[in-house]
């Protein structure tokens, strides 16, 4: 069997269906044996004849007593069965099928899905109106189909048509690719593929669809494992990484010069990183932690290490407001250590930016800052050995690679992020990477108190902020759109800036702060707030990463659901970065009562892990790696919350398999089967 072979050439499909399928992701016959189906009607349930009621759906058993054919004044085909199961006996109505009249014969045993009502043929009698399924029962096959599979079809695809397309592929199925290894399927009591594929299209026992569930699961998870594992191993493979030498002067001297002890775990993971560093394998580590954990110095001291050793450290940050910070942070430190340190994004001026290119290119600068603009074509490193990117999930994994291509020798690759998603899924999502967690906050951080007000604690609230503003600190009030649009009601920052700063703030100063603004003014107003000269900002989501005021303390979120849980997580991290006491205050007047629990998991929890994972079952799996943008395409049946077991069982197969040269040829096929050779596309530049 040709499993690429288009879904066209199927028997009855042709090419007008054809096209249908493939606009659900069906265009060959793999992908129609892995579109699994989305639920099944349990038609294990018998409804005793006597006991239908009307507009109702049932499944009814019985022996055919006759089979009448009609036809209606309209000239439609009408068949009708009398159906006798020991309780009673009702009629069930066929249109237009007149072969009916061959295949079911009196005596014989039906089984009947369908919807009740009242017959139109005058006597008005219950019946099964609507047939929805239905089969003859024999002694082989008495439980034939108890499950109904049901897809998520395009229009023209009917059903039943649909079915019998994949009963007629599954029939003559042979010799499908499977990722698992026989021993592995003998080790996990797994079906084989087979047996999986053709009990998930037609159960026969509820356990049919556990088993070929557990199955399919494992492989699809096995297989992303194997995928993640194996690249890495070709991408570090052949590839001689850099070795830096144990900490040495000048690595020890700025260690020593930070204003702050390092927490225990930020310890332990720059022990990770060193290990990393000094070792010829290059360096391809995750470090996950949540808001205001303290990343940023890590990512120094690594840059310095670079650096001691010879080489330039690059750190890419997804927004130029980040970029500066860090720019400005990294020089407070590292200046009179004579490092240099340079800025490159977009918003520089021709010079600056041509000087910048030759700064980087003849080694002058040793630590360069910059946005995407880091990984245009006319960049060029003198001698790139570390390459870090803050905010991962801000970026794409390709973005990430591009500037790894920058070195000409493997470079050491650091990736951050605050994302706070559950451990075990980091592994299905980073599983290329290793990883490092901090998980402890850094000492005196004040939990962040937050509330869930609606319109009516409007003006409380802001008295409340006006309140802390005259205590010397300061507030971000985040709106969800820049400009009034007509359909929805969402607040505008532009609408909210000017009823604040006339209104209740009129003698405080305030800015307004959104992506319109040129990168200069947006960098202005950030200057200003950063040396408090700005004391409340109205703002859209720019201010979402890694912004770092301590000395804002309150946060008021307009229009709160219209944001995600995991982003109103981060636009809270803004504050309580330093020793006050801080606030965050989500507005919203939704009624619904869905968004309403949504919004006060942000009162109850304060720990983004545990946030995350709420946010997840709330929203559902599946749309999972979209939301990572990490460019793999979506799971078709695992679900990384709660198949966790299965993940890491098959996390600890596939380590030992892709050692395994031989074994891997098999795997990579199935692999490309599945995601229509894309998989290995997805580092790719
Ligand atoms: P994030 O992990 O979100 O990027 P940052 O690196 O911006 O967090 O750190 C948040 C704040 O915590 C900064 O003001 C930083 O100076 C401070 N910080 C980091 N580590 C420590 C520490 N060990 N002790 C005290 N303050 C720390
Ligand atoms: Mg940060």
């Amino acid at each position: 069997m040709n499993f690429r072979e288009n879904i066209q050439y199927i028997k009855g499909v042709g090419p007008k269906k054809a096209q249908a399928l493939k606009k659900i992701g069906i265009g060959n016959i793999y992908n129609l044996l892995t579109y699994y189906p989305k639920r099944y009607s349990d038609q294990s349930e018998i409804t005793a004849i006597n006991a239908i009621e009307p507009d109702a759906t049932v499944n009814i058993k019985g022996s055919i007593l006759n089979v009448q054919e009609k036809t209606s004044h309209r000239g439609m085909k009408i068949i009708t069965v009398i159906l006798h199961d020991g309780t009673g006996t009702t009629q069930v109505i066929w249109f237009n099928q007149p072969f009916l009249k061959r295949s079911l014969k009196p005596g014989m045993s039906l089984f009947v899905r369908g919807k009740t009502g009242y017959a139109y043929n005058g006597y008005g009698q219950l019946c099964i109106k609507q047939v929805i399924s239905y089969f003859l029962l024999d002694d082989t096959n008495n439980n034939q189909c108890q499950f109904l599979p049901l897809y998520t079809l395009p229009d023209m695809i009917k059903p039943k048509f649909y079915r019998s397309v994949l009963e007629n592929v599954l029939s003559t199925l042979d010799n499908i690719p499977c990722a698992l290894d026989r021993s592995i399927i003998a080790a996990y009591h797994l079906l084989s593929k087979t047996d999986a594929l053709r009990k998930i299209h037609f159960p026969q026992t509820k356990n049919d669809i556990k088993e070929s569930r557990e199955m399919l699961i494992f492989e699809e998870l096995f297989m992303i494992q194997c995928g993640l594992i194996y690249m890495r191993k070709i991408n570090s493979q052949n590839k001689q990484g850099i070795r830096c030498l144990p900490n040495s002067n000048l690595v020890k001297k700025i260690y020593k010069a930070l204003p702050f002890k390092l927490t225990d775990d930020q310890e332990k993971v720059w022990n990770e990183i060193c290990l990393d560093m000094q070792s010829t394998r290059p360096m391809q580590r995750l470090l996950q932690g949540d808001v205001g954990s303290g990343k940023t110095v890590i990512a120094v001291m690594a840059l310095v290490k670079a650096v001691e050793n010879g080489w330039q450290g690059a750190l890419m940050a997804p927004t130029e407001v980040l970029a500066k910070q860090h720019f400005d942070n990294f020089n407070k430190l590292l200046n009179p250590f004579g490092i240099k340190v340079g800025l490159l994004i977009g918003s520089l001026s021709a010079k600056e930016h041509n000087e910048a290119l030759q700064y980087i290119k003849n080694g002058e600068w040793q630590i360069i800052i910059g946005t995407h603009a880091l990984i245009q074509d006319k960049v060029q490193f003198a001698k790139l050995g570390l390459v870090i990117t803050d905010e991962q999930h801000r970026f794409g994994v390709a973005q990430r690679a591009r500037l790894e291509t920058k070195a000409e020798q493997t470079p050491d690759v650091l990736v951050m992020t605050a994302t706070p998603i559950p451990r075990t899924m980091t592994l299905t999502v980073y599983g290329d990477l290793d990883v490092s967690v901090i998980h402890q906050l850094p000492p005196g951080r004040k939990n962040i108190r937050t509330f869930l007000r609606t319109k009516n604690a409007r003006e409380k609230v802001y008295q409340f902020v006006l309140a802390q503003i005259k205590a010397g600190r300061q507030a971000y009030v985040v709106c969800p759109l820049i400009e009034l649009s007509e359909n929805v009601g969402a607040a505008s920052a532009e609408a909210i800036f000017e009823e604040l700063r006339t209104g209740i703030f009129k003698d405080v100063n305030c800015a307004l702060l959104h992506g319109k603004l040129s990168a200069k003014e947006k960098g202005k107003i950030m200057q200003d707030f950063f040396t408090n000269k700005v004391n409340l900002l109205i703002s859209t989501t720019v201010i979402e990463v890694g912004v770092n005021v301590p000395n804002a303390s309150i946060m008021v979120v307009e229009g709160a659901e219209r944001f995600g849980l995991a982003q109103l997580h981060q636009l809270r991290g803004r504050v309580g970065r330093g020793s006050y006491k801080s606030y965050c205050i989500l507005l919203s007047d939704s009624k619904s009562s869905k968004t309403k629990e949504r919004l006060s998991l942000m009162e109850k929890i304060s720990d983004g892990f545990v946030l995350a994972e709420a946010d997840l079952r709330l929203r559902g799996p599946g749309q999972f790696f979209g939301a990572m943008q990490h460019g793999l395409p979506d799971l078709k049946i695992a679900d990384v919350l709660n198949d966790t077991d299965i993940l890491l069982a098959a996390r600890k197969e596939a380590e030992k398999w892709c050692v395994k040269k031989k074994s891997m040829r098999e795997i990579i096929e199935t692999i490309n089967l599945q995601y229509e050779d894309n998989f290995f596309k997805i580092t790719d530049v």
